[in-house]
């Protein structure tokens, strides 16, 4: 399968040109050429198949002329060593659990997918020292880092806002030592961003080392989070015999850079049945006042309880602009806004947790609350609960008032030495860095 850029100025490329690049020459972002419809008896039979067959058809379909197909049900058996669970939170209401991964977020798929993609290619091309650039505002980077630990070939950077992520997920990525570097930005998320940005531009760098992004821009990182809606389908059939007859699934996305929302929209087009899809967002609601306007108008990010999703210019808007021809009425259609204030986000944690036994994390309140004040009688809401709430843990003890467990898993990290280098968001110091830390590296 070939990949185009959203921008079209420059020609079609394939599956490993668009991994290794990320990024597309003239600035766009790389969109499979064609959107594969899946074969009715797929959906007939979802409900008896496994959360592995699930992902190896959909996998299929996208990248199977690329990658043997052994290679790549190993690829979707490692990368999904772990469940996805759908949990009823209230009437009529779901959760689907994507924070069973390593680091307990949802983006160990698409980084652990994307790591042994790449993997893939460093071995058959012959590749040497793939470096990849990732802006982080919590989440991805501990997947990243965590997805491509001692992979050989290639060295990771984390790039993240100094103080502004929590000190959990802060030791997710900062720990790891080996072929992982983490750079604390004196900067916001966006400035991290920016950075990462303009590596991509840079002639001369690029020259010199051969970068790739693992931000979820990167077609391997984002296509492999269908998935996970099909599994989803697949378990409320099982569940919910109303559902069944009815067909009218809505999926709740709390959303940042709009990877995860993104997927989902494929995975529609791909044939399975949603109805509608809500983008759940923080007080950075740019796609909200799109969505009601017509009008997109980034601006800075502010700091959220939900600090995943404080993004100002989402990556991957220009991707759903691109799967609908920029028509505004059609994405309304599909999509519908919600925004969600910190006030709120306590309110719906605590009252949730009060009324029903179950505990949110602040990006899953977003999407949980836009979902009760939206669903219809006729409709059966899934919204992505996408991480686990003990990664904000001081955010939740503070609202439901007491101390909550924190998981093994998140342990282990916590007990890691914090190894990391601290620089200014000014991009010809980080050039200078990076060059650097490259030859004493390779010497
Ligand atoms: C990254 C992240 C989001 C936002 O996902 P996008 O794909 O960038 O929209 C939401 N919640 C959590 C916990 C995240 O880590």
């Amino acid at each position: 399968m070939d990949y185009y850029s959203t921008n079209k100025q420059t020609p079609l490329a394939g599956l490993q040109e668009a991994v290794v690049k990320g990024l597309a020459a003239d600035k766009g972002l790389f969109m499979p050429e064609r959107i594969p419809v899946l074969p009715d008896t797929f959906f007939e039979q979802i409900d008896r198949l496994s959360f592995h067959e699930i992902a190896c058809e959909v996998a299929h379909a996208f990248f199977g002329e690329d990658i043997e197909p052994e290679i790549l049900s190993q690829i979707v058996r490692d990368t999904l060593n772990f469940d996805t669970p759908v949990v009823e939170v209230s009437e009529n209401i779901y959760a689907l659990e994507l924070f069973h991964g390593p680091t307990l977020a949802f983006k160990d798929v698409g980084a652990r997918f994307m790591a042994r993609v790449l993997g893939y290619f460093i071995r058959k091309q012959g590749l040497k020292e793939v470096n990849v650039l990732v802006a982080t505002s919590g989440d991805t980077g501990s997947a990243v880092a965590n997805g491509f630990l001692g992979v050989e070939g290639i060295h990771v950077y984390v790039l993240y806002p100094k103080g502004k992520v929590s000190t959990i997920q802060e030791s997710q990525f900062t720990t790891l030592g080996k072929n992982i570097t983490a750079l604390e930005i004196d900067g916001t998320f966006d400035d991290c961003q920016a950075l990462v940005k303009s590596a991509f531009m840079d002639k001369a760098l690029n020259e010199k080392m051969l970068l790739t992004s693992a931000n979820s821009i990167n077609v391997a990182r984002f296509l492999p989070q269908s998935f996970y809606y099909f599994h989803a389908y697949a378990q409320l059939l099982r569940k919910n015999e109303y559902l069944r007859r009815n067909n009218e699934v809505v999926f709740c996305v709390p959303s940042g850079n709009f990877g995860n929302l993104t997927a989902g929209l494929i995975a529609q087009q791909m044939g399975l049945p949603v109805k509608r899809f809500i983008a759940a967002n923080n007080k950075n609601d740019i796609f909200l006042q799109y969505l009601l306007t017509g009008q997109y108008n980034p601006r800075p990010s502010v700091q959220t309880l939900a600090n995943a999703m404080d993004v100002g210019d989402p990556s991957n808007f220009v991707r759903i602009l691109d799967l609908y021809h920029h028509n505004h009425e059609t994405i309304t259609q599909i999509i519908s806004g919600f925004s969600c204030d910190d006030d709120t986000i306590r309110e719906t944690v605590k009252t949730c947790y009060e009324l029903t036994g179950y505990l949110l994390d602040p990006h899953g309140a977003c999407g949980y609350l836009a979902l009760l004040r939206s669903l219809q009688p006729n409709e059966t809401g899934v919204f992505l609960e996408t991480a686990h709430p003990a990664k904000f843990k001081d955010t939740i003890d503070r609202i439901i008032g007491k101390s909550i467990e924190i998981p093994e898993k998140l342990q282990v990290f916590m007990k890691g030495k914090k190894q990391s280098i601290e620089l200014s968001n000014d991009f010809q110091q980080f050039k200078d860095f990076i060059l650097l830390h490259k030859k004493i590296q390779y010497k």
